[in-house]
């Protein structure tokens, strides 16, 4: 099973490709964490709940300020992501489609902090991430945060993880042109070791509720399944439209507003489809309220089938599994895991399983011997753990 690294082992690759890159030192380090979600899904548009945490697996940037107006990047990964070597932006010519390959993330964060009236100045800065790349754990947000976590402080514009919040989720909308919300960078900014990040996305407030999965003598294990199909954005987009009607419908202004006791009437007034979107979200929102409560009741153990049903219903009702997840999952509980269920978007990605932490080395094997008998490529599979949110640690 791969073990996170260390602060020092993790930031020292970042310190060598800052020294080759540009020479001398950073003024400093930061780090944010990637994360999971641990139930809570297609609720956050809904202006519902969700509880992610943040994880141990996190982005470090190196950064030192410049004396001119020009940014200067560079990735330890090479390739595709890393873009192969230094790319340069000018600071004042920062627009929309302009910035190549990852630097779209840096230059979001410092195009939204400009829109606040922040000055932010010219920098280089180095960028290393122990967060997988495009497995659901949200390695883009990771970088923004760490940047705008680092950037805050170089400039002295004191922005809190509140206001970090809303300039990452401005990034992502108006610069990088993603619609996203406040989940992945609420996880990220204001996670906490041992905690879950319980999440209101209609007043936007968080609370730390325990989850300390090791100390209860769990691993929660990442299985990224690899699979991306190619209608996950028309998937997503249908999806939203159909929580949209079904509010118009029900009269109330978000799916938030239904609770169970409603679904009776509902199912009079939907057709069956968008019925089940419907379900999907009121129950997924009540199992937030109600995994919340057993936490802070019963501890981590006890939420296991909470995260079954959960992905019950987003296989049958709101039909965003694949069978990928379903066999991760399926398997998964056989071999001994508390409870399974699929995690981010849908239409592939990961699934999460919480796990006796004695039988994690069963469940690993069992999941890559059934993805090999079902002829599916084989899957990557990480233990995470609540983790702290974004910081300086250098
Ligand atoms: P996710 O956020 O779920 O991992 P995304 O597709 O939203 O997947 O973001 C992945 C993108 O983030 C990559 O295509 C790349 O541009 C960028 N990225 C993430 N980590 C790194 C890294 N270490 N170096 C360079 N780019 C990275
Ligand atoms: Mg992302």
């Amino acid at each position: 099973m791969t073990r996170p690294p260390s602060v020092q082992d993790a930031a020292g690759p970042v310190l060598n490709a800052f020294t080759s890159a540009f020479g001398g030192a950073p003024d400093g380090v930061w780090r944010a964490p990637g994360r999971v979600n641990l139930i809570g899904e297609h609720t956050d548009y809904n202006e519902g709940f969700a509880l992610p945490f943040a994880i141990d697996l996190a982005a470090y940037v190196a950064v030192r300020v410049r004396p001119d107006r020009t940014i200067r990047l560079v990735s330890t990964h090479g390739g595709a992501e890393g873009g192969g070597g230094v790319v340069e932006l000018d600071l004042d010519g920062l627009t929309r489609g302009t910035s190549p390959g990852w630097s779209v993330y840096p230059a979001g964060v410092v195009w939204a902090l400009a829109a606040r009236g922040v000055e932010v100045p010219g920098f280089d800065l180095a960028l290393g991430s122990t967060v997988p790349v495009g497995s659901g754990l949200s390695s883009s947000h990771a970088i923004e945060c760490a940047v705008a976590t680092a950037l805050t402080e170089l400039t002295g514009a004191g922005l809190g993880a509140e206001d970090l919040v809303l300039v990452t989720q401005q990034a992502e909308n108006g610069f990088v042109g993603a619609p996203t919300g406040i989940l992945d960078q609420s996880a990220s900014l204001r996670g906490a070791p041992g905690h879950a990040v319980f999440l209101d996305c209609r007043d936007q407030s968080v609370e730390l509720i325990p989850f300390d999965a090791p100390a209860a003598g769990l691993a929660v294990l990442v299985v990224d399944t690899k699979v991306a199909h190619s209608h996950a954005d028309g998937g997503y987009a249908s999806r939203r439209a159909a929580c949209e009607l079904g509010a118009e419908v029900l009269g109330v202004e978000a799916l938030r507003d239904v609770s169970s006791a409603d679904l009776a009437e509902a199912r009079g007034l939907l057709d069956p489809v968008t019925f089940r979107r419907v379900r999907h979200v009121v129950t997924e929102d009540e199992r937030v309220l109600e995994t919340v409560r057993i936490l802070r009741a019963e501890g981590p153990r006890a939420i296991g089938g909470l995260l079954d049903a959960s992905h019950a219903s987003m296989r049958d009702d709101f039909e965003i599994s694949c069978p990928e997840l379903d066999l991760a999952v399926d398997t998964a509980r056989a071999a001994g895991a508390l409870g399974a269920r699929m995690t981010g978007g849908g239409f592939g990605g990961s699934a999460i399983a919480l796990v006796p932490t004695d039988r994690t080395g069963a469940v690993r094997d069992a999941v890559l011997s059934a993805f090999s008998r079902a002829g599916f490529a084989q899957p990557d599979l990480f233990s995470v753990s609540p983790a702290d949110g974004a910081r300086r640690v250098i």
